[in-house]
């Protein structure tokens, strides 16, 4: 069993029943996804478009591809003829562009919205506001290629657990208040998307059921500038 391997099979082991893990794969070589896929994982996460689209040129087609990584609506195009989930949709520009894209190919595609929970200034999503705006406002009901499933969020990167926990139940704080209020007929919004390498465990006791690893599985990241 090849390091990768195990990595996957402990964390998998380790998992409650119903998470999902997708295994962030981005600036890794497809053969390290091979890997991952011979030793069982189907769903994996990438965060350029182009990087996705390659990799899912000439890998195994039953693998699920969610896109993780801020998508900007000229790229959409690359990857809505098989993107499985996109996790981080911030605008409602971005949800009617997924919509126009996955029209054109006769696909549904799941849609999560992403939050911006942590302190860094740098990181992408709605805030909580904008979020219950972009739900109240409605237009997102015209749309019938994309489907909204749930929510995203990447909590702050700190040494401070009861921040990071805080922000987690503010991620699930949301969600509740989302489904009640929008979906509470609708089993599809059902994805609670909060947990990393560092710190998935705390996010799984904060009611989290899809969690993105990357490092803890494929080891450190190559530089986005080795892709090329
Ligand atoms: C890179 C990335 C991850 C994985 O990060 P690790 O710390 O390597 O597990 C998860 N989510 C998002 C949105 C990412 O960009």
């Amino acid at each position: 069993m090849s390091a990768i391997q195990n990595h996957l099979q402990n964390i998998t082991n380790e998992l409650p029943q119903g998470v999902t893990l997708v295994a962030v794969s981005k600036y890794h070589p497809a053969s390290d996804i091979l890997e991952a896929y011979h030793g069982g994982q189907r769903v994996f996460g990438e965060n350029l478009a182009r990087e996705m689209q390659n990799k899912h040129d000439i890998l195994p087609k039953d693998i699920q591809w969610h896109f993780i990584g801020h998508l900007q609506k000229n790229k959409v195009k690359y990857i809505a003829p098989f993107v499985s989930m996109i996790q981080s949709v911030d605008s409602i520009q971005l949800l009617q562009e997924i919509d126009r894209q996955a029209a054109k190919h006769n696909r549904i595609i799941p849609c999560l919205l992403q939050i911006h929970v942590a302190q860094e200034q740098t990181k992408f999503g709605l805030t909580f506001q904008e979020c219950l705006d972009l739900l109240e406002e409605g237009s997102w009901r015209q749309l019938t290629h994309i489907r909204i499933d749930g929510i995203m969020g990447i909590a702050t990167h700190t040494e401070d657990t009861s921040l990071i926990r805080k922000e987690f139940q503010s991620l699930n704080n949301l969600f509740k208040q989302v489904k009640e209020t929008y979906f509470l007929n609708d089993d599809n919004f059902s994805y609670k998307s909060w947990g990393m390498s560092d710190d998935y465990q705390l996010a799984l006791q904060e009611n989290s059921n899809t969690i993105r690893i990357g490092s803890a599985i494929f080891g450190n990241r190559p530089s986005k500038e080795s892709l090329q």
